[in-house]
């Protein structure tokens, strides 16, 4: 069934679509931002849960009020309200549940929409975003918010078992070097693969499938958003284009859409904050007092959960150091029972009075632009990568899954400028790392 789409007496009319995690929502709404900037008529759809977190921290609100062409919509992500979605809950629902009822839900808010939509701009992973637009006749881009070069070795996944490099054997071969990722074969080795190429099990392989069928649809559609430079990515963006012609690098998102703002309304201007946590702005006051690049910020994004035995590494990894830091702990992310690791946490805010800073989450494009950071210890998502990057701030790289460990190997091998601790927690390690990174490094910025 198709719409009548003229849009030539009004503004085009674009639907973003964000799987429902906070790493998603962080960038596809300030690509939405800065389209409405444009001028086009925005509708951001998100799920029911994530729209109401939204809406409880932060000022939403002002997005209608500053953009009369920006509007909200939201949608089931196929849970209901009251589930507590911790760790990976999207792996278990992903194809099932949540793009059975997302699906349809997409369609109906599709079909019903006034004006019409013009341009779905969806996430790669939600790759049955592309049946409905096929279905209605609404030209699609993807937009994946992964990196890229990580989105090229999900790409190869095929080629590297057909060559025989995967599946790994054993944990001496993980220095090897894969040759059959074009354009990163002088720096890939197999540790830096993501996580579910390690061991291949039933479970990893169902995970594997679904990174490569999800990647490979989002070179069907009528073009491809990535969240980078060519200046970063050039390269791979290369290969990326030899499968679909219509690649776009918009990115660094974030700082574009800064620019932007700041250009037009002066730099104290009152950013949007889109954050599913409530921030603890109370660490801007303790970073005020410190010296400048003194500080190493510590957070491992909004998935991660580390072990018990990890957060005691971590922590006395920390205080061995003798740098100052600011340490983010989400709730319940120690894996074990609820409120696993507490003790850990209140033992290193005894030992660390004067030097350390403990929250539940952090305002942290702000604390990266803080001149009292010297260092971010990081699980390198694409977001904090990026924003590390163009903060300036060397990183200790201690990736956790999806593209984390490609982009680890990026920040430490290609771009040079942070330590690369994959596949170890040692406290000793750690101090290591913390003092290289806080005085040499720092000396070459
Ligand atoms: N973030 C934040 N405060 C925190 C921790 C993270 O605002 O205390 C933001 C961070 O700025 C980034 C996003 O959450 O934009 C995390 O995205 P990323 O891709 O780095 O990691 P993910 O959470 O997807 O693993």
């Amino acid at each position: 069934m198709e719409q009548d789409r003229s849009s030539q007496s009004r503004p085009p009319h674009v639907l973003v679509f964000p799987f429902p995690l906070q790493g998603h929502i962080n960038s596809m709404i300030k690509l939405a931002e800065l389209l409405a900037i444009a001028g086009f008529k925005l509708t951001f759809l998100n799920s029911h849960h994530n729209h109401e977190r939204l809406v409880k921290f932060n000022n939403i609100a002002a997005h209608s009020e500053r953009y009369p062409g920006f509007q909200f919509k939201t949608i089931t992500d196929g849970l209901p309200l009251d589930h507590p979605r911790s760790g990976n809950w999207f792996l278990d629902t992903l194809e099932d549940t949540m793009e059975l009822k997302m699906k349809e839900s997409l369609r109906e808010v599709l079909v019903n929409s006034s004006p019409p939509v013009d341009c779905i701009i969806g996430d790669g992973v939600l790759s049955f975003a592309l049946d409905v637009a096929k279905e209605l006749g609404i030209p699609i881009i993807f937009f994946r918010t992964s990196s890229p070069r990580c989105f090229w070795v999900s790409y190869s996944i095929p080629d590297i078992i057909q060559a025989g490099e995967l599946p790994i054997n054993g944990t001496e071969d993980m220095d090897r070097l894969v040759t059959t990722v074009p354009g990163m074969e002088t720096y890939l080795r197999c540790r830096d693969l993501p996580t579910f190429c390690r061991k291949l099990d039933l479970e990893d392989s169902i995970f594997m499938k679904l990174v490569v069928k999800t990647t490979r649809k989002s070179l069907q559609a009528d073009a491809l958003i990535l969240n980078t430079a060519e200046e970063l990515d050039g390269p791979i963006l290369s290969q990326i284009r030899t499968k679909c012609p219509r690649v776009y690098a918009v990115g660094p998102l974030h700082a574009q859409l800064n620019t932007r703002l700041n250009a037009k309304h002066g730099e104290s201007y009152d950013h949007f904050s889109n954050t599913l946590w409530e921030v603890d702005k109370s660490c801007i006051c303790w970073l005020n007092k410190q010296p400048n690049r003194s500080v190493i910020y510590v957070s491992f994004g909004s998935i991660t959960s580390t072990s018990r035995e990890q957060l005691v590494e971590l922590c006395y990894g920390l205080l061995n150091s003798k740098t100052k830091f600011l340490l983010v702990v989400r709730p319940n992310s120690v894996i074990g029972k609820d409120g696993e690791g507490e003790d850990v946490v209140m033992e290193l805010t005894e030992k660390s009075k004067d030097r350390g800073y403990i929250v539940n989450w952090a305002p942290q494009e702000e604390v990266l632009n803080h001149p009292a950071f010297g260092g971010f210890f990081t699980h390198n998502g694409w977001n904090s990568t990026l924003e590390s990057f163009v903060a300036g701030v060397p990183m200790i790289c201690w990736p956790y899954f999806a593209d984390q460990h490609v982009n680890s190997r990026v920040v430490s091998e290609v771009w040079k400028i942070g330590l690369d601790m994959k596949d170890v927690c040692d406290r000793n390690i750690l101090e290591k790392m913390v003092n290289d990174v806080m005085v040499v490094l720092r000396k070459r910025r």
